[in-house]
């Protein structure tokens, strides 16, 4: 399977070359030159909506990556990030369903090491990372800015690999102690958590600023683990492919997701191009909502700054996996998506054209959740006895802002829950007068000692920095 760029300029590459380079050269995104068959029918369907986690995730695993990695490989990889003695996920059912009312579910994501659907993919990375990199006798210096949660996943998957090192890039100031907590307590060598003075968009066009930079790319073996990259795409797409296939009945089956970087929601209609039941697909924003307006009226906007909101894993002005939906609805043409960004890049907006916008309207829906909503939809839930974290509140609450719910959305609704209440403990408390406890697994968090760096939210003190420690760097 080869995979092509989003903008058209760099050569097509394999999967595993996708997976490491994170980005493509010529500053677009990598998909794939056409949508992988044979999880399409409905024996396939049938099959795998009644399998274990990590069955589907290297059934799809492998339909990405083609020969490059054969289904015994893959099988391998994912039992390495999924099985129950691998010992990441606290339960067999790594994507656990409750049910909220009459066709009315809650996917939870959030059972992994850092507590947040982050893990779901990055768990598979590190597996994934280790066989690429022994392959190709290479190292790698992964570079990535996080908002919150990333990092912590980044941090679970990439400790102690003997050929990764990994410098995790944060806005000082915008996460929650717990998120922090999960980047900086690690006490692994080859880890660098690094609080940013910015926001988490400096922290973001910093490391574009990096993988721009030819030479310090080539030097240090660049590789970026954000959402962008292809691997996160494919192991998101796993439990929506799974869900769909397990509560469609005659209908197909709607989510609604939390929205930040669009790579989650993509992936939702990944899973969907790969024959998955899948109805509509709601992007829950807060009101960072350049997806919302961009839906809602057609242009594609990006605000003066990112504003500080109780969800903070969703406080992000530029949705970079957009690019990927963007090429799919201009027809696949990349000549077109690199125009529509090269004006975003001068302007700070593009207007989707109207055949486009009609068909993203297809398949998604939108809506814009203030903080003052978030924090009456978690003490709601928790009066019927379900606790949630902001993110999933926002999702929770989303259908009561501006969906066409009920014409277009049958049940089932399923609602991502895309991290653990307890990540996010003064708001929750806030919302219902309950202190969420941390997991067992991670009760002594607040015991364990911090190592991070302070730098300003520049690229040369940054490049600087990366090029003195890592061990990939020649
Ligand atoms: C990252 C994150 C999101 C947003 O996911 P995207 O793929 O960036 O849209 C939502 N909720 C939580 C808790 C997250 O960590």
């Amino acid at each position: 399977m080869r995979y092509i760029s989003t903008r058209g300029q760099a050569p097509p590459v394999s999967f595993l070359d996708a997976v490491l380079a994170g980005m493509a050269p010529d500053g677009g995104l990598y998909v794939p030159e056409r949508w992988p068959h044979g999880l399409d029918s409905d024996e396939a369907r049938a099959d795998i909506g009644q399998r274990e986690h990590f069955e589907v995730a290297a059934n799809i695993l492998h339909a990405f990556a083609g020969d490059e990695l054969t289904i015994k490989k893959a099988y391998a990889l994912a039992l390495k990030a999924y099985s129950l003695n691998a010992g990441a996920f606290d339960s067999r059912v790594v994507t656990p369903l409750v049910q909220l009312g009459g066709g009315h579910w809650v996917l939870e994501l959030f059972h992994g090491p850092s507590l947040s659907f982050k893990d779901i993919a990055m768990q598979l990375i590190g597996p994934l990372y280790d066989h690429a990199l022994a392959a190709r006798d290479r190292r790698l210096t992964v570079v990535c800015a996080t908002s919150g949660d990333t990092g912590g996943a980044a941090v679970e998957a990439l400790k102690g690999r003997e050929r990764a090192d990994l410098f995790v890039l944060t806005p000082r100031g915008r996460v929650s102690e717990v998120q922090r907590r999960f980047m900086t307590t690690s006490g692994a060598s080859n880890i660098y958590a690094l609080e940013v003075d910015g926001d988490f968009d400096a922290c973001q066009a910093i490391v574009k600023t990096l993988f721009a930079d030819q030479d310090f790319s080539a030097r240090a073996s660049l590789s970026g683990v954000n959402s962008i990259n292809w691997a996160r795409i494919v192991a998101q797409s796993a439990y929506f492919y799974a869900t769909a296939c397990l509560l469609s009945g005659p209908g197909k089956v709607n989510f609604i997701v939390p929205t930040g970087n669009f790579g989650d929601a993509y992936s939702g209609w990944v899973a969907k191009q790969l024959g998955a039941p899948i109805g509509k697909i709601a992007l829950a924003t807060n009101a960072n909502d350049i997806l919302d307006r961009a839906l809602l009226n057609g242009s594609y906007e990006r605000a003066t700054q990112s504003l500080a909101t109780l969800s903070p894993a969703m406080d992000i002005q530029v949705a970079s996996n957009f690019e990927r939906i963007v090429f799919e609805v201009v027809g696949r043409d990349s000549g077109a998506t690199s125009n529509l960004y090269d004006q975003f890049a001068r302007e700070g907006s593009f207007d989707i054209p109207a055949d486009a916008r009609a068909a993203l309207a297809e398949h998604f829906y939108a809506a814009s959740v203030s903080d003052e909503s978030t924090i009456e939809e978690i003490g709601f839930r928790w009066g019927e006895g379900y606790l949630a974290c902001p993110h999933t509140a926002v999702g929770l609450h989303a259908p009561q802002e501006e969906f066409a719910f009920e014409e277009e959305f049958h049940a089932p609704i399923v609602y991502l829950a895309t991290a653990h209440p307890a990540k996010f403990p003064d708001t929750v408390e806030r919302a219902t007068g309950v202190r969420p406890q941390l997991p067992a697994k991670c009760a002594d968090l607040f015991q364990r000692s911090e190592k991070f760096d302070s730098l300003p939210a520049d690229a040369e003190a940054v490049k600087q920095y990366i090029r003195e420690r890592s061990r990939a760097w020649s």
